[in-house]
C-alpha cells in the first residue's frame, strides 16, 4: 500500500460533502426510536465529519433569503399539541457567524440577509440533527425559504450552494416530499393513500433520471402531485439539495418509507459518504 496515495484520496472524499434531502415528518420523531430515526443516526456515523451544518428547513418561511447568524441560535418550539417533553428538548448547537458570511458571499443573487435575534433552529432542523449529531457540537446554520418563489428559483439558489461543500459544510434540505396534513391518518404506520405512493415514485424515478426540469416545474401536472404538495413548503427544501448536487455526485436512497399515510419520509444523498 501507498500510504501516500492513500492520504491523497482520504483527503479528497473528505474535501467534499455530500448533500442531503431529510424526509423530518411529525415532530414526534424527534423523541422516538423507529426505522427512520435508526437510520439518521446511522447517516450522523457514515458522514464525514462537517464544519458547519447549512439547513434549508420547510419551517423557516420569510420574505427574502435570510441566514441565522447569531452565535447561539435557540432551540424553537415551533408546532402545538404534542407532549411535554417534546417541548423539553433543547439542541444546543452553536451557530457561526463566519460560515453565515460565507453563505453570503456565496449567494451573490439574491443578497442574503442576516438574522442576528428572530429565528434560531426549528423543528425541521433540530427533530432530525439530535439523532445524527447528538452531542450538539457542529455549528448550525439555516437559510430560510422565499416562499413567495418558484421551484426553479430554489434550485438556482441551491446551486449557489455548491461551493460550500468543498469548506467543509453539510448541507441538508429538511421538509417531506409527500406531505399532506388535512388527508392525515393519526396512525403512525397507517398504509400510505395510493396519491401518496405514486407522487413519491415519481420523485424517485426524476431523481434517478436527474430529470431537474420535472422536479423543479411539473410537481403539480398530476393529481397524485397537487394532493402530495398541497403547498410547497415541504417540497422546496429538495430543490435546494438538488441545486447543490452535480451529475457527478452518486444519488443515495437512504430511507424510503411513510409515516401517516400521507407524509413520505424518503432520505436521500449525493456525493460519496465514508
Ligand atoms: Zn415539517
Amino acid at each position: 500500500m501507498n500510504p501516500t496515495k492513500t492520504s491523497r484520496s482520504n483527503s479528497h472524499r473528505s474535501s467534499r460533502l455530500p448533500v442531503l434531502f431529510i424526509g423530518h415528518g411529525s415532530p414526534m420523531n424527534a423523541i422516538q426510536e423507529n426505522a427512520f430515526t435508526r437510520s439518521l443516526v446511522n447517516l450522523g456515523k457514515t458522514l464525514p465529519h462537517p464544519k458547519a451544518i447549512l439547513c434549508i428547513s420547510a419551517h423557516w418561511l420569510t420574505d427574502g433569503t435570510w441566514i441565522t447568524h447569531m452565535p447561539n441560535p435557540k432551540t424553537i418550539h415551533d408546532f402545538g399539541g404534542f407532549p411535554k417533553p417534546l417541548f423539553d428538548i433543547q439542541y444546543p448547537a452553536p451557530g457561526s457567524p463566519e460560515f453565515a458570511d460565507l453563505v453570503g458571499f456565496e449567494v451573490k443573487n439574491p443578497t442574503v440577509k442576516n438574522d442576528d435575534e428572530t429565528w434560531g433552529l426549528d423543528h425541521g432542523s433540530w427533530s432530525v440533527l439530535r439523532h445524527m449529531y447528538p452531542k450538539a457540537d457542529v455549528p448550525v446554520l439555516q437559510l430560510s425559504i422565499d416562499i413567495q418563489k418558484p421551484g426553479e428559483y430554489h434550485y438556482q439558489l441551491g446551486r449557489h450552494l455548491q461551493r460550500l461543500r468543498e469548506q467543509g459544510v453539510l448541507i441538508v434540505g429538511s421538509g417531506n416530499v409527500v406531505h399532506n396534513l388535512r388527508q392525515i391518518s393519526w396512525e403512525p404506520e397507517s398504509k400510505p393513500f395510493d396519491w401518496s405512493v405514486e407522487f413519491d415514485e415519481w420523485v424517485r424515478v426524476k431523481l434517478e433520471k436527474r430529470d431537474l426540469k420535472a422536479l423543479c416545474s411539473d410537481y403539480l401536472s398530476s393529481a397524485a402531485g397537487r394532493l402530495s404538495v398541497p403547498t410547497p413548503d415541504h417540497y422546496y427544501p429538495l430543490l435546494y439539495t438538488l441545486g447543490a448536487a452535480d451529475n457527478d455526485d452518486e444519488l443515495s436512497f437512504d430511507f424510503e418509507g411513510f409515516q401517516n399515510g400521507s407524509i413520505s419520509m424518503r432520505t436521500l444523498s449525493f456525493g460519496s459518504k465514508l
